[in-house]
């Protein structure tokens, strides 16, 4: 009750990637959703606001009672500025997201509260000891939210954005996997856990713009086929395009497949990670069978759904050779675009923890976590070679020849990819890779 007569001015915070970053340069993008979803566990008696530094100016002589700031490990530099700013002159900031989840402590040197996991059990109580002046250095959440009953995001404070895509949601949590390198099982537990399909469905049709696409912003859509069947056979009727991430086991039960399509997929985040089999299971991805890869490209494009294939390198087992034969393979299989990233640790995960015992770690600016810095020692190049040969395969693979040739034939999903190709080309070649 008390914070029903305590007005309060907040901005929510989307800190900016360094400004000769590759993501900086990178114009395909979409809001992120765990802003907005703040937003909407915010009483509607308060003011909210989201800036997203990416897309707008940030203006921090603004007055605001409370800021909140999301910061992944790449932004954590940037997120720590904005909040010692603002601290500087008395405003209470809270940092929450991957980043202060995994490394609390440094995150409280630049806050006064530390959202520790997902914010949806932990931000009211925020609000209600912020506004009791009681606010607390880090609230965790001992339980994982269902996401039943929850608001729906409020995208009307993202509407006036210039984001590529504008409509972002999530229908389920997690993923069933635990690769090495990812954060995402150990961010939200051993635990997969879906929407009902009913409030998805109604979260679809009150979207704006029928003609535009959704983006789904689950880690894996697929991991409980069941679930993702039904979803699909509703979202069938509602003509919607949708893109999202999946594992690669997708193409291994054919109807699940085909509603995608039917469904709307026109593109689809897929983790190849690397063409050697001993690398697959260095990173424990068991589901990825290097062997079938050629015939999954196939099957997917068979029912009009584009790729973006994410590839790593760096692994122990690559040597100089592999660049040139994973850019080989996405040629040949006429992949629609393709992430190279670098092999990066990122906090809480299986791998960092790997690398930190080994010594590995050469670097601990967090700015240079975002996939495209080096920041370990690599087994068999130097880290000066993997970066190299990174930048060769992006010469490679986005060349104007090589975009036309995978981007035949043309069809429902060179809609998104046309686009994407030249949006990563803009962006490799102003951050200087070729
Ligand atoms: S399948 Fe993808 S989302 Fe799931 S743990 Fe592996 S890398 Fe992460």
């Amino acid at each position: 009750l008390l914070l029903l007569f305590n007005f309060m001015k907040i901005k929510l915070i989307s800190p900016a990637w360094p400004r000769d970053s590759f993501w900086a340069n990178f114009r395909f993008q979409f809001p992120i959703i765990s802003l907005s979803t703040v937003a909407a566990l915010t009483p509607s008696v308060h003011e909210v606001e989201i800036i997203d530094e990416n897309v707008e100016p940030l203006d921090t002589n603004a007055f605001a009672d409370l800021v909140g700031i999301t910061a992944m490990t790449p932004l954590a530099k940037r997120a720590y500025e904005i909040a010692d700013t603002y601290r500087a002159r008395g405003t209470k900031v809270v940092l929450g997201g991957y980043h202060p989840t995994w490394v609390s402590q440094e995150a409280a040197q630049h806050a006064d509260a530390v959202c520790i996991g997902e914010a949806e059990g932990l931000w009211p109580q925020i609000l209600a000891d912020f506004a009791a002046g009681q606010l607390k250095p880090y609230y965790r959440s001992e339980t994982r939210p269902t996401q039943w009953g929850y608001p729906h995001p409020r995208r009307d404070l993202l509407q006036s954005k210039p984001y590529f895509f504008k409509n972002t949601m999530q229908t389920t949590r997690g993923c069933p996997y635990d690769c090495e390198f990812c954060a995402v099982t150990t961010f939200y537990g051993r635990t997969y856990r879906s929407r009902p399909v009913e409030d998805v469905i109604a979260e679809v049709k009150s979207l704006e713009g029928a003609a535009g696409f959704v983006v789904f912003v689950d880690d894996n859509i697929i991991g409980n086929p069941a679930y993702a069947k039904e979803l699909f056979r509703r979202l069938i009727p509602l003509r919607r395009k949708w893109v999202s991430h999946a594992s690669i086991n997708i193409v291994r039960d054919k109807e699940l497949l085909a509603l995608a399509a039917q469904s709307g997929c026109y593109g689809l985040l897929i983790g190849f990670e690397s063409l050697s089999p001993a690398n697959i299971r260095e990173i424990g991805k068991a589901q990825n069978k290097v062997e079938e890869y050629k015939e999954a490209v196939k099957k997917i494009h068979d029912h009009g759904i584009g790729i973006d294939g994410s590839f790593i390198f760096g692994f122990d087992e690559d040597n100089p050779g592999v660049f040139e034969r994973t850019v080989k393979f996405i040629k040949d299989v006429r992949m629609d675009a393709a992430n190279l990233f670098t092999r990066t640790p990122f906090p809480g995960t299986r791998l960092y923890a790997k690398m930190e015992t080994n010594g590995q770690i050469i670097d601990h600016d967090w700015s240079h976590y975002d996939l495209h810095h080096v920041v370990f020692r690599p087994r068999n190049m130097t880290p000066e070679e993997l970066l190299q040969g990174i930048y060769d395969a992006y010469k490679g693979i986005y060349s104007l020849p090589s975009i036309i040739k995978r981007s035949w034939p043309w069809g429902r999903r060179t809609q998104v990819f046309v686009p994407m190709n030249f949006g990563v080309r803009k962006a490799s070649r102003k951050a200087g890779y070729f």
